[in-house]
């Protein structure tokens, strides 16, 4: 945004972002701990966040770990993203009512309520920004996913401890938010001062600012901020070469190795459900055993199920292989055809959440090593 303002606000006046927020009527969702790991979901107050709670994550590999430091956003992204609220797993279109001899058609579709989503990590930022070209800018608009992207207001948190399966600086989109935010965050924690440094990146976001005691930014401040952003990008827990890997992956189309690949992978599709740009879904006509009700309802699907390429005589990938090299080169390869972007944001959710602990940067690099 031009004239962007960065200001810093006290952690112990923190909590009126969540008051103002509230009070202009929006539903907050952000990181909370349930069941040992940090999801997403609605949120009041600071106390919800996992205050003093940091991870440790690796192939296959999830722990959480508390510490003697009050950081409200330790924890990089989990097991939830943010297509939880915006493209739920469910939803429903259509009810369908026998009434007699006639038929009652009703939509299901509510207006969702004005979301206001905090700690959304550069690297789904711009996941999000994919999710806006195919469901929203794209040929085909979801319905349900423009009412619910239109009213979001967003905080990003700027990465200041990546994880150990991160590598969103060699897919450039992070550690720092550079768009697609209304406020950016970056949580410093110097002696005993604990204070954010916040960027404006929307007229909304800067009037908000106003109702939060803040003030400007010093140098020594925007400084230190910048230092612990340019250390973070310096240890990511994984890195991916990018370069040409559009054609690098062509070349191996045939490659023996994907079978590889696929004798430890299962095809649960755990790697399709926590990423954050899949968006593939099916679409079910349910109804009830006596025939009076019917539903019709979207839910996520995978390309790891041999239903999902089914077409009238069989699936279109009936092995694991040609499943999982579906996965992987639509994410570097086909994504850049069909949108001009990599469909991967290096989040590194589908290497910490894949049970058996395959690694999509491993794998690419393999290629690499291997290519004649
Ligand atoms: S790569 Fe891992 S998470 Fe993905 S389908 Fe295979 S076993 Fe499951
Ligand atoms: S492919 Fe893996 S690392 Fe890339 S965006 Fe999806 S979950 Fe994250």
């Amino acid at each position: 945004m031009k004239n962007s303002m960065v200001v810093i606000v006290e952690r112990k006046d923190f909590q009126n972002l969540f008051d103002v927020l509230s009070k202009r009527g929006y539903q907050i969702s952000g990181p909370t701990l349930r069941d040992n790991a940090v999801i997403y979901d609605n949120i009041s107050a600071v106390e919800d966040l996992p205050v003093g709670w940091t991870d440790h994550q690796e192939g296959g590999r999830y722990r959480l770990e508390q510490t003697n430091k009050k950081s409200l956003f330790a924890c990089v992204v989990g097991p939830h993203t943010w297509k939880k609220i915006l493209y739920p797993a469910e939803h429903t279109f259509i009810q369908v009512k026998r009434n007699g001899s006639k038929l009652e058609i009703t939509s299901a579709e509510k207006k969702p309520p004005k979301s206001a989503l905090i700690g959304v990590r550069p690297c789904e930022l711009h996941a999000l920004a994919i999710y806006d070209k195919v469901l929203k800018d794209g040929p085909y608009p979801a319905t349900s996913y423009l009412q619910r992207r239109q009213d979001l207001f967003i905080v990003a948190v700027n990465c200041v401890n990546p994880g150990g399966t991160c590598f969103c600086a060699s897919m450039n989109t992070g550690p720092k938010a550079t768009s697609g935010f209304d406020l950016a965050l970056t949580e410093i924690i110097n002696n005993d001062r604990h204070y954010f440094v916040v960027e404006t990146g929307s007229k909304l976001g800067a009037d908000l600012l106003k109702e939060i005691p803040n003030k400007e930014a010093g140098i020594e401040e925007t400084q230190t901020a910048d230092k612990a952003l340019q250390k973070a990008a310096a240890r990511m827990g994984r890195t991916l070469d990018i370069k040409g890997i559009h054609d690098l992956l062509y070349r191996h189309f045939d490659d023996p190795h994907w079978g590889e690949i696929t004798k430890r992978c299962m095809t649960c599709g755990n790697c399709t459900m926590v990423c954050p740009t899949c968006f593939c879904v099916n679409v079910e006509d349910t109804t009830s055993l006596d025939g009076r009700q019917a539903e019709r309802l979207r839910k996520w699907d995978s390309c790891f199920t041999v239903g999902f390429s089914y077409i009238h005589g069989g699936s279109i990938r009936a092995t694991e292989t040609s499943r999982y090299r579906q996965w992987m080169m639509h994410k570097l390869s086909y994504w850049q055809n069909q949108f001009g972007t990599l469909g991967c944001v290096g989040c590194g959710r589908c290497i910490t959440w894949c049970p058996v602990g395959i690694d999509i940067t491993e794998e690419a690099a393999y290629f690499r090593k291997n290519d004649k």
